[in-house]
Formats: C-alpha cells, sequence, structure tokens
C-alpha cells in the first residue's frame, strides 16, 4: 500500500463497487455523494475518519478531537454547497476513560449544536483511538457545488487564511504550545478548525466547482483541475495568510504552509470573473474573507507565479495518506 497514492487506491479498488443504481446523483470521487430519495432537496453524503497520531496528536485535548471529527465532515458538505442534518458516530477507544468522553461529547456536541446536527447513531468498539463521523445533508436538485465544473477564465478563490494549522501542528509537535498569542492562535486552528458551512451555502449558485482545503492548497486545487479537465495559474504574492503566520515564519516558509499544509479546512472555488460582485456581496454579508488568487488555464497542472509573473517550482504535493506522507 505505500507506495500506491490514496486516489490510485480508490479509483482501483473503491469505485463502481456493489450495485449501478439509478439514484446515485454523484458517487465515488467529490467531497461528498450525492443521492435521490425522492425528496425535494438531494441527500449529500459523507464520511471521514480521524486516526490518533495521524490526523490529530495523540495528546490533543479530547474536546478538539470531537470538534474536528465533525468538523472535517462538515467541511466536506459545506465544500458541496449542503445543509447539514444528522450525523453517525463510530469511536474506537484504548479505554473507557470518562474525563476524556466528557471531553469530547463536549466538544463534539458544541459545533453539532451550533449548525442544528442530531446524532443519530453509532458505534464504540476497543482498539487504537479512532473517530469515524458519517454525516448526511440536503442541497437543492440544481445546487450542488462540485469538483469538475470549473472552465477556462474561471476566477480562483479561497476564504480566510492559509497554512495557520500546519504551523500550529510544528509548534505542538515541538512541545512550544504556549510561547505567544501567534502559537496558540496557530494551535487553535489545527484543533478546533471552523468549517465553511455558511459560506458552502452562499457559493450555490455562484461558484463553478469548490473543495474543501484538508491536504493542502496545491494537492486540492490540483483535485478541482483533474476533475475538470483544466489547469490553473496561482499569484503566490496573493495566498492569504494570517498575521500570526507571517509573525512565525519568513515570507517564504509561510507561502509553503498556505500551498502545501494540511488541516486548513477552509475553502477553495472557482467561479466566472462576471459574479465577482456577487461574491464580494456574500462574504461581506458572511464576515467571511475571500481572496482571488488565479485563473483557470486551458492547460492542465497547476502552475505558480511570483508577483512579476515569473514561473515558481511548486513546492513538494499536500498530504496523502498512503503515499509516504507530507
Ligand atoms: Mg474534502
Amino acid at each position: 500500500v505505500a507506495a500506491r497514492s490514496e486516489f490510485t487506491l480508490i479509483r482501483q479498488f473503491f469505485s463502481a463497487l456493489g450495485a449501478t443504481r439509478a439514484d446515485v446523483v454523484l458517487g465515488v470521487g467529490d467531497d461528498a455523494a450525492l443521492v435521490d430519495s425522492g425528496g425535494a432537496d438531494l441527500l449529500v453524503l459523507c464520511v471521514d475518519t480521524l486516526t490518533a497520531g495521524v490526523h490529530f496528536p495523540a495528546d490533543a485535548p479530547a474536546d478538539a478531537v470531537g470538534h474536528k471529527a465533525l468538523a472535517v465532515n462538515l467541511s466536506d458538505l459545506a465544500a458541496m454547497g449542503a445543509r447539514p442534518a444528522w450525523a453517525l458516530l463510530s469511536l474506537t477507544l484504548p479505554a473507557v476513560d470518562a474525563d476524556w468522553l466528557t471531553g469530547f461529547r463536549s466538544g463534539f456536541h458544541r459545533l453539532a449544536a451550533a449548525h442544528d446536527i442530531a446524532l443519530i447513531g453509532g458505534d464504540t468498539t476497543r482498539g487504537e483511538l479512532a473517530a469515524s463521523v458519517t454525516l448526511a445533508g440536503f442541497v437543492e436538485r440544481d445546487g450542488a457545488l462540485r469538483r469538475d465544473g470549473a472552465h477556462p477564465g474561471d476566477a480562483v478563490y479561497v476564504s480566510g487564511a492559509l497554512g495557520d494549522a500546519a504551523v500550529g501542528l510544528r509548534y505542538w509537535q515541538a512541545g512550544r504550545r504556549s510561547e505567544s498569542e501567534a502559537v496558540a492562535a496557530a494551535i487553535e486552528r489545527l484543533h478546533r478548525p471552523l468549517p465553511r458551512v455558511a459560506l458552502g451555502r452562499a457559493l450555490v449558485g455562484l461558484a463553478s466547482a469548490t473543495i474543501d482545503i484538508s491536504d493542502g492548497l496545491a494537492a486540492d486545487l490540483g483535485h478541482i483541475l483533474e476533475r475538470s479537465g483544466v489547469g490553473a495559474v496561482v499569484e503566490i504574492a496573493r495566498l492569504p495568510l494570517s498575521p500570526s503566520l507571517r509573525s512565525l515564519c519568513s515570507q517564504a516558509e509561510a507561502a509553503v504552509f498556505a500551498l502545501t499544509g494540511g488541516d486548513d479546512y477552509e475553502l477553495c472555488f472557482t467561479a466566472p470573473p462576471a459574479r465577482e460582485p456577487d461574491l464580494t456581496r456574500a462574504a461581506a454579508a458572511l464576515g467571511v474573507a475571500v481572496t482571488r488568487i488565479g485563473t483557470i488555464e486551458p492547460e492542465p497542472g497547476l502552475r505558480l507565479v511570483d508577483d512579476n509573473g515569473r514561473a515558481l517550482p511548486l513546492p513538494r504535493a499536500g498530504y496523502d495518506h498512503f503515499g509516504g506522507g507530507r
């Protein structure tokens, strides 16, 4: 498995698996699946697992694990433009620790309640610490945001700021956890990401393609490009960097974190330039920063340029669980 990428693995073993059903609108290969259950809206379904030591530090606070287990799934629904509704939780625990479970519960509950999500079932089992959440929601029949709709000439945008979580992880792992407010802010983004559900809803009818940034901008934008059969040029000087990230690393390091760092859970999306005024209005109404970082082009692949338009090498690709890591 080690040499095989996660995406090759999915394509080879998990696409066209099981029966072919007419009610599957969109199957394996996007942030979430779309199925037609006969209602006014489509059902949107996703599942994501967090494993201790892989997706979160084994010594992360319990409430952060509860929060993040739901947040990563909410982010996938956000990337579809969906309204979340129900969650199922499968929890694997090395031992029953009431204090840890109280923390996990409170982190999960706070985020679920804020998004009107009910936990409706699940499973607990013994083993290495892992939390797997299945999330379901709704999206309008012709409204889902997908990865395959980007067209040459579309502008490329990202929400919020990029790279903080990856820097937070570095400080957490180094045991330098409270040396400044900037470090605390980066670690907070690592542990308690805030998925862009409201922005995803606002992008319905506006964005041509959308993905959430879980594995790093370069890798995740790459999925939009691949699925849409297009390429993109990204201007490195336009990448949105938070004040804390800027204070913690050099400009060059910050750009690498922004391009390749995982765990930001911002949205990356494309839209025709004519929609920019609507987009700006929608983002302002939500109080979410949205930054134009580049343009979709016909030629496949992702190209980086500096502020003089000179080509820059692409830093190593994002997190791929089966491809040898970061
Ligand atoms: Mg995703």
